[in-house]
Order: C-alpha cells, then structure tokens, then sequence
C-alpha cells in the first residue's frame, strides 16, 4: 500500500494522470465506515487533508472540502444560521458522507446534495449531479477511483440558537443509546426496513438490525477480541487487538445466525476492503 496527499486539485489531477492505469486507487476519508482487512490494501490510497478542509457558503448554499468534518461542517452551518443538523453525530468526512450517503434522524446526504466536483482516475475533472450518484439507503453508485474533490449542499435557514440546541440534544440522544467510546466503525449492518432510525414516534423497531441481531441471542457475542456491542448489538467492537478478520467473521457469524432465526439476510453497512 502506497499513501498519497495532495495539496490541491491540480496536484491531485495530475497525479492521477501520470499513474499507471492498472494500479488501483482508494480514496480515504477519515475511514469511520471501514474495516481494512489484515493483508492491507493494494491499491494506492489517496488521503486528501489540508486543501481540501474548506467550508463557505454562498446564500443558503454550503460549499465543503471532503475533508472537512460533518461535525465541524454541521456546525459552522449552524453558526451561520443553516441547518445541516442531521451532519453533527456522524464521525466522517464530507467526501464519505456522499459516497455513503450518510444520514441520521431521517435525513441524508440525498436531500441536501446539490453537486460534487470529482477528479476521475485518468485525471479529468467532473461534475457529478444526484442522478449521477444514484443515492439510495447508505449507499451511492460514485464510480471505482473516482475523487470527491469538492460539494455543495443546500441547507434550509434555521435559528442559530435553536440549531446548536438541537444537535446538543442529538450529542445526548447517541451517547446514551450507542457505545460512543468504543472502537467501532458504527452500525455494521443496514436496517432491514432500509432506512435509519427517523426519531418519530410511529418509527418501529420490528425491521432494525439491532432488534433482529438481539432476537438471534447475538448482543455481546463475542470472537476473539471482536464484540457485538452490549449497549447497542448493532454496533461492532474492538474491545482491544482484535484482527479484521475477528471483526469480519463474527459480523459473518451474526449474519448466519440472524438468516436462521428470522429469515432476513442482512447487509453489511461497513466496507470490508483490502486483502485477508
Ligand atoms: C460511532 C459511529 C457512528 C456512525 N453513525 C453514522 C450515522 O449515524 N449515519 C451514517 O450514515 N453513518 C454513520 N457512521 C458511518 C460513517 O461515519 C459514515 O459512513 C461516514 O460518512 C464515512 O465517512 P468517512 O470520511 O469516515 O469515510 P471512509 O470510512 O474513510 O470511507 C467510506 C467510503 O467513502 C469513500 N470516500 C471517502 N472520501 C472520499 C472522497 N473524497 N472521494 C471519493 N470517495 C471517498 C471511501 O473510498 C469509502 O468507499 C458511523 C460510524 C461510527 C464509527
């Protein structure tokens, strides 16, 4: 595995001109929704970091750096009265947030995203619209090498006040409900009913992977040094050294056992990358 950060667009796009076809890139956020198996990546990873952090706005218009935090971005949207709220408790990047159209409390990426601006791997500079990305429930179909360069959001105007209040709120609301100290890569696999949790009162728990993997018996199961979180089964942990295949096999493991008990197949919500 080979590390490269750019310092710009330009940097970035001529790099990936001048690499050799056949090597493949990775693009790496600040890899919240990963698991990197043990044999590492072949693949040339692109972290993108100072230069590509910036955040503006141009009305109700955000414009984000991938690099730059959804905490940091949910809250400088705040400040100047716009509500991306629903960013503030996801631990990614913006880049990752389109790629994964990440969401929470009933609202995603989708609803907000207005373009991207990416580099293809041969060098080129794109615009890539929502039609484009194809959202759909945690996921985007944005194109093998392809790099996020740069987003727009639009946000809706909120009070500044009111917008700070509720994301205190939702700090709160994680904390006691998920392991937020632990080692995770957050929820492991995707809600069956295929959409997150909406914080509505009608929103039932029957089709929540938490609820199916807690019905299988699987809540703090554990392999190696990998767990089934106690205060969340959704959640998989490294309670300490486990390898990624511990991690790997014991959500495989679940996945068996939850086909048995219930019928559902779940899918994984974290990547699994690289080589056993
Ligand atoms: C405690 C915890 C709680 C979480 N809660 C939520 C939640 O509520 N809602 C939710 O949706 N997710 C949640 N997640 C998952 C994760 O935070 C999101 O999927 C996040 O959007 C991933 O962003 P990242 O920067 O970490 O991306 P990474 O994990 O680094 O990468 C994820 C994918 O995005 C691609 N990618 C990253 N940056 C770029 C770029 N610039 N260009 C092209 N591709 C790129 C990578 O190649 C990879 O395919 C949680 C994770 C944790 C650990």
């Amino acid at each position: 595995m080979a590390l490269f950060q750019p310092a710009d667009h330009d940097d970035l796009a001529a790099f990936l001109r001048d690499l050799a076809p056949e090597i493949p890139v990775f693009p790496m956020g600040v890899g919240s929704n990963l698991i990197v198996r043990d044999g590492g990546l072949d693949a040339v990873v692109i972290r993108l970091g100072r230069g590509f952090n910036g955040i503006s706005f141009d009305g109700t218009r955000v414009i984000c750096g991938p690099a730059a935090l959804d905490a940091h971005v949910a809250r400088k949207a705040a400040d100047a009265g716009l509500d991306l709220t629903f960013l503030r408790t996801i631990p990614g990047a913006i880049g990752g947030a389109v790629r994964m159209n990440a969401g929470c409390y009933g609202s995603y990426i989708a609803d907000v995203f207005v373009e991207a601006k990416a580099i293809t791997r041969d060098g080129e500079a794109v615009t890539l619209t929502a039609e484009d990305l194809k959202f759909a429930y945690r996921s985007s179909e944005l194109p093998d090498g392809m790099v996020i360069v740069e987003v727009a959001l639009e946000a809706t105007a909120g009070d500044p006040e009111d917008l700070h209040q509720r994301m205190t709120d939702q700090l709160a609301k994680r904390d006691a409900t998920q392991p937020t100290k632990d080692r995770t890569a957050g929820s492991t696999f995707r809600n069956p009913a295929g959409f997150s949790s909406t914080g509505k009162d009608d929103d039932t728990h029957e089709l929540k992977a938490w609820k199916v993997i807690e019905d299988a018996g699987l809540r703090g199961h554990t392999l190696g040094g990998a767990q089934m979180s106690e205060k969340h089964p959704n959640f998989l942990i490294n309670t300490g050294g486990a390898t990624a295949a511990e991690l790997e096999d014991l959500g495989e493991l679940v996945r068996k056992r939850v086909l048995k008990h219930s019928g559902i197949e779940l899918q994984w919500e974290v990547l699994r990358v690289g080589k056993r």
